[in-house]
């Protein structure tokens, strides 16, 4: 158990939040139910794909960017903020973000102790679905003025993506360990997601949850630093603007820890 203090609201909801966790629920039958069908499709599409040339495979390029533009509107706009029409769909999706996924973890709480608690990290597995069966039809497409290879690789790209984002954010609230504090990429996103739940600035700040490479271009990133320093910056805090150096993940600070 962590020894963290944390705030009552925060100790509350977390009780309340573990004991409505249904009883059948299980932690690795909910990330099985995502990577499964994800890994299905992604061996399908690589099975379909034959010699690819290189401008097919630097599709990959354009694609990655705009999914890493798409991951930090969404959580900056559906995530954080109520959007209120396509009939209300997306409403449970800010609810269970900001009023749960917040309060259940802040940066001075990041991390969880069962997998239990998988059930507030992950997305119910029909979030892939939906993002799977949108990138259907611009994948005909452009397998069809283009090339089956692009298509197969676009629609690929989707899952994969997918499960990039729900490994990091899982690796995001482990407790600290040798990999997540040495493994490059994986460092850098733990540092930046810690600093973006500190309740004062999770609405405007550090809205990538992979790279931070959209944060970097909006202007939107704590950090003070290019595009590689942001990649690679790890727990790093030097780099850290100053109106924001107080509420920085405690538990990746060691002499926080060591206190
Ligand atoms: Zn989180
Ligand atoms: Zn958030």
């Amino acid at each position: 158990m962590s020894t963290v203090a944390i705030s009552e609201k925060q100790a509350t909801f977390r009780e309340q939040y573990k004991a409505a966790i249904a009883k059948w629920y299980n932690g690795w039958g909910h990330l099985l139910s995502i990577f499964v069908p994800g890994v299905a499709v992604i061996a399908f599409c690589v099975h379909m794909i034959h010699d690819p040339t290189i401008w097919e495979l630097l599709l990959v390029v354009p694609v990655l960017v705009f999914y890493n533009y798409n991951e930090w509107w969404l959580h900056k706009n559906a995530m954080h903020r109520p959007i209120k029409g396509l009939g209300g769909i997306l409403m449970p999706v800010y609810h269970r973000h900001t009023h749960q996924h917040h309060v259940y973890f802040t940066a001075q709480l990041m991390t969880y102790d069962t997998n239990r608690e998988w059930r507030i990290v992950l997305f119910p597995p029909y979030a892939l679905m939906v993002f799977m069966l949108l990138t259907v039809p611009p994948a005909l497409i452009l397998g069809f003025v283009w090339s089956s290879n692009a298509g197969y690789i676009l629609m690929m790209l989707t899952p994969i993506y997918y499960l990039n984002y729900e490994t990091f954010h899982l690796c995001c609230h482990v407790h600290d360990n040798w990999f997540v504090r040495n493994c490059p990429l994986v460092n850098t996103i733990r540092r930046h997601h810690a600093a973006h739940h500190s309740q004062p600035i999770m609405m405007e700040r550090n809205m990538n949850l992979t790279y931070p490479v959209a944060d970097w271009y909006m202007g939107t990133s704590d950090l003070n630093r290019g595009l590689l320093g942001h990649l690679f910056n790890g727990y790093n805090t030097k780099y850290v603007k100053k109106e924001f150096q107080q509420d920085q993940g405690r538990e990746l600070d060691s002499r926080a820890q060591a206190a």
